[in-house]
């Protein structure tokens, strides 16, 4: 996935000003910022959740801001997990970890219950399969809200603060299944704000800073030796 020149305002106030950000395939980038940088809303653009003012956004090639591109056959070929959660409330855990791959893949139900059981079983939501969402705690729905974005392999997995509603002793599970798919051909952007969670699990770390990215590298580059001041300033709150 490669956008250019993202910008988005959201009335007159410019939230994306001019944002390039690419991402190569199997590639974890996390994307790093202050609260209200923007990170959230580049997000939803690149997934085509929210229309932006101007630029471009290809994926595998083809532009997927073409106005006149089917919004719902690409965002079939993304995964997204955002701060809230969206499970469907009259549904259970299975049916929505797997009513994508059946309804939108047309992958028969059996097939499809037998990877979500799978999924499920690998983040210890098992014994959840049949309980309605309002059943399971935040983290627990977060959880399933994963799983439910893997489970139709997507081309590029959109993270957005996905660690922020589990309990701490979930969060190293959640990193070892996000390294697991960027292995198994995952391409990952994901937003937040924990810091050693983006130093872990990035192959790039990009800062994002009122709707610019001001620097992008390695981890270990950005975290340990960051050129730009405003980075500096930035990650001065985490230490
Ligand atoms: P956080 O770390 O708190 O999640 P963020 O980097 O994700 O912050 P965004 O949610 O993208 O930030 O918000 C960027 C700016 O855009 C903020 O000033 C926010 O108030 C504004 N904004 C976001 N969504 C909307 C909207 N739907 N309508 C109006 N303003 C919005
Ligand atoms: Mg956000």
């Amino acid at each position: 996935m490669r956008a250019t020149g993202i910008r988005k305002a959201f009335g007159d106030k410019p939230v994306l000003r001019g944002v390039d950000v690419a991402l190569a395939r199997h590639e974890v980038v996390a994307l790093i910022g202050a609260s209200g940088s923007g990170k959230s809303t580049l997000l939803r653009c690149l997934g085509l959740l929210e229309p932006i003012d101007d630029g471009q956004i290809l994926l595998a090639g083809a532009d997927i801001s073409d106005p006149r591109v089917d919004a719902n056959a690409v965002r079939a070929r993304l995964g997204a997990v955002f701060q809230s959660y969206n499970l469907f409330p009259h549904l259970s855990v299975l049916d929505n970890v797997t009513l994508a791959s059946r309804v939108v893949h047309r992958l028969p139900r059996r097939q499809a219950e037998e990877r979500a059981r799978e999924l499920l079983a690998r983040i210890g939501l098992a014994d959840k399969a049949k309980e309605h969402p309002d059943r399971l705690s935040g983290g627990q729905q977060q959880r399933a809200a994963i799983v439910r974005a893997i489970a139709t392999d997507p081309e590029v997995l959109l993270l957005d603060e996905i660690t922020s509603a589990l309990d701490p002793e979930l969060v190293g599970e959640v990193l070892e299944l996000v390294r697991d798919l960027a292995l198994g051909g995952s391409t990952i952007l994901m937003a937040t704000h924990e810091m050693a969670f983006a130093r872990d699990v990035a192959d790039r770390v990009v800062f994002l800073d009122q709707g610019t990215i001001v620097e992008q590298g390695a981890p270990a580059d950005v975290f340990g030796a960051p050129r730009e001041e405003r980075t500096r300033a930035f990650l001065a709150r985490f230490t």
